[in-house]
């Protein structure tokens, strides 16, 4: 635990089992988790799935929590959340019950065996770049670049607001 809460951006994904439905419970329970204020959340999304097409549409989020949690024990959380879920993943980029990405945790940069921060894909996907555009379009990616200009690099695509 530390002091000072930190503001944190967490993306959210499913495809499968009634998506809507675990994608908005999903957001609940991040806001009940302990030592984590969920301050925003972004409209939902839909998007066509990236890898194998033979899949469902996912639907996305992003939500904006301030957490008194060091990064780790938020993954662990959110870990936890997605076994709820009863997560189904049979292969790499497949379907899903439910995904959470710790996107952004402050202005932190973390690279380690179980974490990656900023998120590997983010600066490249536009079904985290839009959602988090809506609820923060001034933020500035810890060493990255202006949300603003990876948005004009990264169209829309399928991604629709629903
Ligand atoms: P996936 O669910 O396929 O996105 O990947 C899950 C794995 O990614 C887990 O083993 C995590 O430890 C790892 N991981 C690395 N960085 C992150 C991050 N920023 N958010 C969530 N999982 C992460």
């Amino acid at each position: 635990m530390q002091k000072e809460p930190v503001r944190c951006f967490i993306g959210l994904g499913s495809n499968l089992n009634s998506p809507l439905e675990q994608v908005s419970q999903a957001i609940e329970e991040i806001a009940s988790l302990p030592g984590c204020d969920l301050t925003t959340s972004s409209s939902l999304y839909k998007s066509a799935p990236i890898g194998p097409q033979d899949q469902p549409d996912f639907i996305n989020a992003v939500v904006e929590i301030y957490t008194t949690l060091d990064p780790h024990s938020l993954l662990d959380q959110l870990q936890s959340l997605e076994q709820q879920h009863q997560r189904i993943r049979e292969r790499h980029w497949g379907p899903r019950t439910l995904d959470l990405d710790l996107l952004l945790y402050g202005n932190s940069i973390i690279q380690t065996e179980r974490l990656t921060v900023p998120h590997a894909f983010m600066q490249e996907r536009s079904f985290v770049l839009y959602p988090l555009a809506e609820i923060s379009p001034e933020l500035q990616i810890p060493g990255g670049e202006q949300l603003s200009s990876l948005l004009v690099a990264c169209p829309m695509g399928s991604l629709v607001k629903i």
